[in-house]
């Protein structure tokens, strides 16, 4: 008898959860980078929260 444990899978690498709609990519995955003040916001694709903001690396020259 193996187990069963109901969870995510354990991701090898660092791996983003959407809080909203709980859409998982890596980092580098599907997400919509935006532009904000205080850096790059990274957006889920499907439901549009802000899941993080990378602070320090923005692109936008303010
Ligand atoms: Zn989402």
């Amino acid at each position: 008898m193996s187990p069963e444990v109901i969870t995510a899978p354990t991701p090898s690498k660092r791996t983003l959860y959407c809080p909203d709609c709980w859409h998982a990519a890596t980092p580098t995955g599907d997400w919509v980078i935006r532009p904000s003040p205080v850096g790059e916001a990274v957006v889920c694709p499907e439901c549009g929260h802000v899941v993080t903001v990378r602070r320090g690396t923005t692109g936008v020259t303010v």
